[in-house]
């Protein structure tokens, strides 16, 4: 296994090749967050009694297509203390597990080219600050010294009036990040199985009391779905309807660039982010495709818009060429934030709406799921994030989520 990870391997440490008839907790989908809620039930509550289950093998959803993107600078309060949250755990989160996540902490700029957005970002900033992400509003004079290769004027079409940073905003290689929650958790006792596909809940009366897969029924005494851009089927299963649709987003790099490109960069009002990866590669990304579709396939129009707008920001990327793009299908909520927790059918549980920005939450949301399934009880920390808050007409509009606009 070099750096960039050979995901096709077996997973080493684990000797079972067949589940056991009956666990404690059953996940479905061994994405980040299916094996991060698993490795924290393990070494944090003792309850190793556990399998996560994956149609495929783990990080072939989103979790192993991102574009590797931590960062808390949201809209919300409740948005910036959970995702500062997982922003400090992802700081920890090498020396916790032992596994060299590739984790860079490089700085957010996210840039504004209007008055009006220009406002908006610096309302950003007080309330990261207000909300515990520092962060400070830079002129077009400090982002030149932050990142040199930026044209001030937009290509003469784009200027740029100043911008928020967020000083904590980071990547960490994803496949090393689903590794080193499937090791953890693997090496505390979890049973993980690869290629096993769960085609439906078995139920007694309204709960949920396991899973029938491609390997035969499983008994569990709590089911939690965190299958990404699949979850309105499996909700199905449990009779819960859920606010989400599932969208397709895409996303691609250039061949490597010799020079250093330190930050992440987005803009508010070109809608796009760009970041150096660690083989020096630029990597791009933008919004989700409007149309709803389980299709991961990528479109020339997306990366020649994209293209264009990085240019007029970045002239030296005309010279580059791009090597590879990739999509995923992601679940996206109405109000743009996450659901976690219960439902209304027992004995199912649900970590969804992770959209196009739920890479940055694995550690937190991992922790939090595992604590509420130990307790029995929500910690006060997600406790907003509730699928029961679209009954109370408490929806938790997000618009900073997608960290584009
Ligand atoms: C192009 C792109 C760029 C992104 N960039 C960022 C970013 O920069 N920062 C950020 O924070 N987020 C980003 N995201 C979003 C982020 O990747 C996801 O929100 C996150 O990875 C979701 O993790 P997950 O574990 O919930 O789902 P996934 O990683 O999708 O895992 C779900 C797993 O469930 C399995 N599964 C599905 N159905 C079944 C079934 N019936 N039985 C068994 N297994 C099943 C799948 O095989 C899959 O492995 C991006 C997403 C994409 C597509």
């Amino acid at each position: 296994m070099n750096e960039f990870v050979e995901t096709l391997l077996d997973l080493p440490w684990q000797t079972e090749t067949e589940p056991n008839h009956t666990y404690d907790v059953v996940i479905i989908g061994g994405g980040g967050h299916g094996l991060a809620t698993a490795y924290y039930l393990a070494t944090r509550h003792g309850i190793t009694n556990v399998c996560v289950l994956d149609a495929s093998y783990i990080g072939s959803g989103n979790s192993g297509r991102n574009t590797t993107i931590i960062r808390s600078n949201y809209g919300i309060p409740e948005a910036i203390a959970f995702y500062q949250e997982s922003l400090s755990m992802y700081e920890g989160l090498e020396s916790e597990t032992g596994c060299w996540v590739m984790h860079n902490t490089k700085g957010q700029l996210w840039m504004a080219h209007s008055t009006g957005t220009a406002r908006t970002e610096q309302t950003r900033v007080l309330m990261n600050n207000a909300c515990g992400a520092p962060s400070d509003y830079v002129s077009p004079a400090e982002i030149r010294k932050i990142v040199p290769q930026i044209d001030l004027t937009g290509g003469g079409r784009y200027p740029v009036q100043g911008a928020s940073y967020l000083h904590g905003g980071a990547t960490a290689r994803h496949d090393r990040v689903v590794w080193a929650y499937a090791q953890g958790a693997l090496r505390a006792g979890v049973h993980i199985f690869q290629n096993t596909a769960v085609n439906g809940l078995v139920k007694d009366g309204g709960r949920v009391t396991g899973v029938t897969t491609s390997k035969g029924s499983i008994s569990a005494g709590v089911v939690l779905s965190a299958v990404g851009g699949h979850v309105s089927t499996v909700s199905k299963w449990a009779d819960v309807r859920l606010p989400i649709r599932t969208h397709t987003l895409q996303a691609f790099v250039t061949n490597a660039y010799a020079h250093e490109f330190a930050p992440i960069v987005s803009s508010n009002d070109l809608v796009f982010y760009v970041s150096q990866t660690a083989r020096g590669q630029m990597l791009l990304g933008a919004e989700y495709d409007r149309q709803a579709s389980y299709d991961r396939g990528t479109s020339f129009a997306y990366l020649q818009s994209v293209s264009a707008k990085a240019v007029a920001l970045f002239p030296f990327m005309a010279k580059l060429r791009i090597l590879r793009s990739w999509a995923g299908i992601c679940d996206i909520s109405t109000d743009f934030s996450p659901i976690m927790g219960y439902t209304n059918t027992p004995g199912f549980l649900l970590s969804t709406g992770w959209g196009t920005w739920g890479f940055k939450a694995i550690p937190a949301a991992g922790s939090q799921l595992a604590k509420l399934i130990a307790d029995d009880a929500t910690p006060d920390l997600i406790k907003p994030f509730a699928l029961s808050r679209f009954e109370r007409e408490m929806a938790m509009a997000d618009p900073s989520s997608a960290g584009t606009k």
